[in-house]
């Protein structure tokens, strides 16, 4: 449970963050609030020879209006998300999963950022992300450059980020007034989702879902069956069509298939899909 030895270093603003991480080289890692990385790094399955802090830029906090998308700082805490008045009138399918991610602690210390970088298939905001249909805004040496969620996510815990690359936002459509439902089965509250979907209809509907795979995915073939006019349950019978759940202490392939139809149709009657 104790790490390998790693040099420490705080950077206080992007250029900072950025400029070390470069200096740092391959091995070098963003430290946000740390409630991933740390984990990983005690059980030795990460050693960084370098970590660069990157949590107190506070000026990649916030939650804004910006025309018809909001956006949202990589840094922003996912309390501030769950407690955000823009999200709540403007996106509050972000609003509501960031208050489902883990207990009060880990959501006063993770940021969004951390959880879209880390990429893991069971977290939740990914797959909100995915729902949304989120661009993530990424800076690095050779500059700015989008990426749409739907293409960021490449492997177990890889993503489309270069190692001297820094997700700085995230923005998303509005979807005031659309249909949204996010479920989440876990067998104790605060618990990882076994299986979850996040859901939005209305003029851009989208599906993401939760440890369906060996990233977080979008329900292509369940938007698919929906464009087409099928039912919610016809629709949610597609939820695990072409997919590869894991296999681990809580589900098996198979009911992790099941559950994935049964949360689809719950979500897509819950928000409402025609
Ligand atoms: P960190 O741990 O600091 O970083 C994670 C990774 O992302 C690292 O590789 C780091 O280098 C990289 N990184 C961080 N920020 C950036 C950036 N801006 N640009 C590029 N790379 C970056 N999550 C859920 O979704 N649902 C849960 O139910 C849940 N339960 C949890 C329960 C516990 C007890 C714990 C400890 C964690 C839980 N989490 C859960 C994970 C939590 O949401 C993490 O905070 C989040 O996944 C990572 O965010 P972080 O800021 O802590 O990132």
């Amino acid at each position: 449970m104790i790490p390998a030895a790693f040099e420490y270093r705080r950077a206080s603003s992007l250029g900072e963050a950025l400029q070390l991480l470069a200096d740092g080289g391959e091995d070098a890692k963003l430290l946000a609030g740390g409630h991933s990385l740390l984990p990983l790094m005690k059980l030795r399955l990460a050693a960084p020879s370098v970590l660069v802090d990157i949590g107190r830029l506070s000026d990649l906090s916030y939650v804004r209006e910006e025309g018809d998308r909001v956006a949202v700082g990589a840094l922003t805490r996912h309390r501030d998300l769950q407690t955000s008045d823009v999200l709540h009138s403007h996106a509050p399918l972000l609003a509501h999963v960031a208050g489902q991610v883990g207990d009060p602690q880990v959501r006063h210390r993770g940021t969004i950022g951390g959880s879209i970088a880390h990429g893991d298939p069971a977290s939740d905001l990914p797959a909100a992300c995915l729902a949304l249909g989120a661009t993530f805004m990424v800076e690095g040496p050779r500059g700015k450059r989008q990426i749409e969620a739907s293409d960021f996510f490449r492997g177990f815990l890889e993503t489309a980020l270069e190692p001297d690359e820094m997700l700085v936002e995230i923005s998303v459509p509005k979807t005031t007034g659309a249909g949204w439902s996010f479920q989440k089965f876990n067998r104790r509250a605060q618990d990882w989702a076994i299986v979850g979907v996040a859901a939005v209809t209305g003029a851009n509907p989208g599906i993401g879902l939760i440890n369906m795979g060996a990233t977080p995915i979008r329900a292509a073939a369940v938007e698919s069956a929906l464009a087409s006019g099928a039912s919610p349950s016809e629709a949610a019978s597609h939820a695990a069509d072409g997919l590869d759940p894991p296999a681990d202490l809580n589900a098996s392939p198979e009911y992790r298939r099941h559950l994935a139809q049964v949360l689809v149709r719950r979500a897509l009657e819950e928000a409402g899909a025609a």
